[in-house]
């Protein structure tokens, strides 16, 4: 049998693009290694209210716990923000990926569990033992992508985190962030209806975690960084994490990944209706998506590096104006804009910030 399109990974970018694709009348495999869809959990499950908009999907039906604001909080001092409107939700991520793989499904899509791709032989892809032909082969496998490999590509950074979810014992409405903490890019506390995720990335993350919160069993991920030089080769696309489509300020995946499926289904699409070529694909993601990434990079290594006293100073000097502008402005999707407003509206200030960070 010759398929449309293979997809390689049953995540949730790999099921949302099987699913855009199998609604339009293409005949899509999606192949996972995994016996079920959405485990095991590597994820805080922190969406934008974005995210929902993308996929279709009501936060209620992913128990979406409204997510106002946050508090940031370095050493012993702490600065906190807090919206009238719900900018985010913590969700259960597994429910959210079954619902997308469902959705693959009802529209004529395949899922191949507890398959492996290994390589492509020729113009055919290797599952376990077996050759499967498709007119396209999409890696959307993840952090380690064997599709990035297959096509010679990389990224630049794969950053370790570990996670464990207790009981809340933080207000139910913010986030509480840890910049730098103990040596790590940053620490969270994400509420979850009556319980919390506790978490640290980078660094030793799983020594900082046990020092931000003693209890509960730890489980390890691992998130990729900085894009790949080329996302098509030939036939082959990359999308979602294995293209190192994630926000690199606050390590989250879903919403970059999610918005270049999007974008690949269009391209898939008039690839196979009209002969359109593929590489339109990396110029269409890299245009809407890939310039916030690339200062996402910047943010992070601005950000990320400076250390726990640094933050605290910078903390001490957020004042009411500040918190405004993180209000009007702030968004987890595109960082960025918060960066050019507070440039503009409060130079002074951020002159000081940056003074705080060069001269400790
Ligand atoms: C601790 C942690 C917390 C995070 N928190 C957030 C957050 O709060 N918000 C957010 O937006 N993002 C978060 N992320 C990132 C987010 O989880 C990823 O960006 C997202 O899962 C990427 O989706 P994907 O479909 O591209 O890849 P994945 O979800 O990794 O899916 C890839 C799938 O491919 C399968 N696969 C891999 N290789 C093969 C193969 N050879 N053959 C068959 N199948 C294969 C895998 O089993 C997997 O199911 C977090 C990550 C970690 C580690």
């Amino acid at each position: 049998m010759k398929y449309d399109v293979l997809i390689v990974g049953g995540g949730p970018v790999g099921c949302f693009l099987g699913a855009l694709l199998a609604e339009r009348g293409f005949s899509v495999l999606i192949v996972e290694e995994h016996d079920e869809i959405g485990e095991p959990v590597e994820c805080a499950g922190l969406l934008s209210t974005r995210v929902f908009e993308v996929a279709g999907i009501s936060p209620m039906k992913v128990r979406g716990h409204p997510i106002k604001g946050a508090k940031v909080i370095a050493s012993n001092s702490s600065f906190e923000f807090r919206a009238k409107e719900i900018k985010a939700y913590s969700v259960d991520r597994a429910l959210f990926d079954k619902i997308l793989a469902n959705r693959a499904e009802r529209g004529g899509a395949e899922i191949l569990l507890k398959r492996r791709f290994r390589k492509m032989m020729g113009d055919s892809a290797l599952i376990d033992g077996e050759e499967v032909k498709a007119k396209i082969y999409v890696g959307a496998d993840g952090v380690s992508s064997v599709m990035r490999r297959e096509i010679g590509e990389s990224v630049k950074k794969i950053v370790g985190a570990s996670q464990v979810e207790i009981e809340n014992e933080i207000d139910e409405e913010i986030v509480e962030i840890y910049p730098c903490f103990s040596n790590t890019y940053f620490a969270w506390k994400i509420p979850f209806h009556e319980n919390m995720r506790v978490g640290a990335v980078g660094g030793d993350h799983s020594h900082a975690l046990r020092k931000l919160c003693s209890v509960g069993k730890i489980s390890r991920g691992a998130i990729p960084i900085g894009l790949v030089r080329k996302s098509v080769k030939k036939n082959i696309l990359l999308v979602g994490d294995s293209a190192g489509h994630v926000k690199p300020s606050s390590f989250g995946g879903i919403y970059p990944g999610l918005k270049c499926a999007e974008i690949a289904s269009k391209v898939i699409e008039a690839h196979l209706s009209e002969g359109a070529p593929l590489e339109a694909y990396e110029k269409a993601w890299r245009r809407e998506i890939g310039k916030e990434l690339r200062k996402g990079m910047l943010i992070h290594r601005i950000f990320h590096n400076i250390g726990e006293e640094r933050w605290r100073k910078i903390v001490e000097i957020m004042d009411e104006e500040m918190m405004m502008l993180i209000l009007n402005y702030g968004d987890i999707d595109y960082p960025s804009r918060l960066i050019r407003e507070a440039i503009k509206k409060r130079p002074l200030k951020i002159m000081k910030i940056l003074l705080r960070m060069i001269f400790i």
